[in-house]
């Protein structure tokens, strides 16, 4: 039987697992790391972790440990290695073989050797606090394998706004692309002697670090990217003061999206897309900032952005692949209908058909000579309102001797406008701006020549309507 296996379920053990494989070249998978392997990265990670900035940032993460505590910080840097070596060795000594069951709470396969608290295990009680522990025991069961491994995780963690985050994910080829990422920087910056600390993307907003990774995890999965993959963020601080939890769950539906966005073809108009939900958060609430194109980066760094938000909180961002006041969009309806269809779970045939009837309403448009329409159709405020801008246009092109009808009832009930449960519900708004989508791809030069188009300038609404 081997030490480790992949995903034994317990995300911080999982992390250090990962940690471990990485650390070592991402050659061993988890079922081949040996003692030997454990010790060679004992003897790396000890020194590191001894470096002040590590000492720092560790006290957010295992508070009260050897690396904190001043009087032993006193002895010098050479005794604290020493001490850590001699803790971490005495764990490793105790490393069994996964068995076929146990008490431990990282693998659930092996006996507890190890009443581990807040200390050493991140968001645990705190000792004597009985309370916080099944069974009124000072701290919680672990075996050596897995309490060394959590020491080893904090390696795969990411600094976002005074806070970590650790992934845990049902792949395990994303835990590893998310830990290489980071182990990489440090084993990097190590070798150029800067002992800066964890890995910092320099995104003070958890959502926003996430989603950095996520490009990271892209461009490591490379051609091969299949498999759903799911996240589930934990931001958090296990400060003495206090601890914090956040956590942020990213859909497959998302990260299959995101593959496609972040595409050579792509990647241009997801930048866009992703710039104008900047917000900055102001007496009045969140402002844009996109608008000022001269804006530093860490201006960014330091804001929440709406897409982001969205798409963790499985709200809809169709507002933003539109810029309303310029009547432009800041895609193709190519990556527009792969968002509708991955991330909205929207039917082909219904994109497909929205497409057409959009294609249609902008030839009336053109046609007329005139964007009264589309000035109605931006405007309308109810979803009768909305139903009688088509009719006009649908009026219009018969007049115009328009050969085929601008959609059949069928199409009416089953595409455009489906039925909802809740009929203040009828989601017309969501079928309008999928129109307008598609009339400012076909019309924004057009709109343009002829005057139509009053502003340059991005604007976006911050969410879409529910309804
Ligand atoms: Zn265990």
């Amino acid at each position: 039987m081997p030490i480790y296996e992949k995903l034994m379920g317990n995300p911080f053990v999982d992390a250090g697992v990962c940690a471990i494989c990485e650390w070592l070249g991402g050659h061993p998978q988890p079922n081949e790391i040996t003692v030997e392997d454990l010790q060679e990265v004992v003897q790396q990670v000890v020194p590191l972790y001894c470096e002040s900035e590590y000492r720092t940032q560790i006290r957010f993460i295992f508070p009260n440990s050897t690396l904190t505590q001043h009087s032993k910080i006193q002895k010098g840097i050479q005794s604290l290695n020493e001490e850590l070596k001699s803790e971490w060795f005495h764990q490793l000594c105790k490393v069994t073989d996964l068995g076929d069951t146990g008490d431990c709470m990282g693998c659930g396969r092996r006996s507890a050797d190890f009443h581990l608290k807040k200390t050493e295990v991140p968001l645990t009680g705190s000792g004597s606090l009985r309370n916080f522990f099944p069974l009124f025991a000072e701290g919680v069961g672990y075996c050596a394998a897995c309490a060394l491994a959590i020491q080893l995780a904090p390696l795969g963690f990411v600094r976002s706004g005074g806070k970590f985050l650790a992934l845990h994910s049902n792949s395990w080829k994303a835990i590893s692309y998310w830990t290489r990422t980071c182990i990489e920087d440090v084993i990097s910056r190590g070798s150029r002697n800067e002992f800066t600390g964890f890995f910092d993307p320099k995104e003070s907003k958890a959502q926003n670090a996430l989603f950095y990774m996520v490009r990271k995890m892209i461009e490591y999965e490379k051609a091969r990217s299949d498999g759903n993959i799911t996240m589930q963020v934990y931001s958090f601080s296990n400060d003495n003061r206090k601890a914090e939890l956040d956590l942020y769950h990213l859909p497959a539906r998302v990260f299959n999206f995101l593959r496609y966005a972040h595409r050579a073809q792509y990647a241009k108009n997801w930048y866009l897309i992703v710039r104008s939900g900047y917000r900055r958060q102001t007496k009045k609430g969140f402002q844009n900032i996109d608008s000022d194109k001269t804006n530093p980066t860490e201006i960014y760094q330091k804001s929440t952005n709406l897409v982001y938000n969205n798409l963790l909180e499985d709200k809809s961002i169709r507002g933003f692949f539109i810029d309303k006041l310029a009547r432009k969009t800041r895609s193709n309806w190519e990556l527009f209908s792969l968002y509708l269809q991955e991330v909205r779970t929207m039917e082909q045939t219904r994109v497909e058909k929205i497409k057409q009837v959009g294609n249609l309403i902008s030839e009336c448009i053109q046609e007329s000579k005139d964007d009264k329409r589309l000035k109605q159709l931006e405007r309308a405020k109810s979803y009768g309102e909305c139903r009688n801008i088509l009719r006009y246009v649908i009026r219009e092109r018969i007049q115009q001797g328009a050969p085929e009808p601008l959609f059949s009832i069928d199409d009416y009930m089953e595409y455009l406008f489906p039925a909802s449960d809740n009929l203040n519900l009828t989601p017309w708004r969501e079928t309008r701006d999928l129109l307008l989508f598609r009339i400012y791809e076909q019309l924004h030069s057009w709109l343009q020549e002829h005057g139509y188009v009053e502003y340059e300038e991005e604007n976006t609404s911050d969410a879409d309507d529910a309804s």
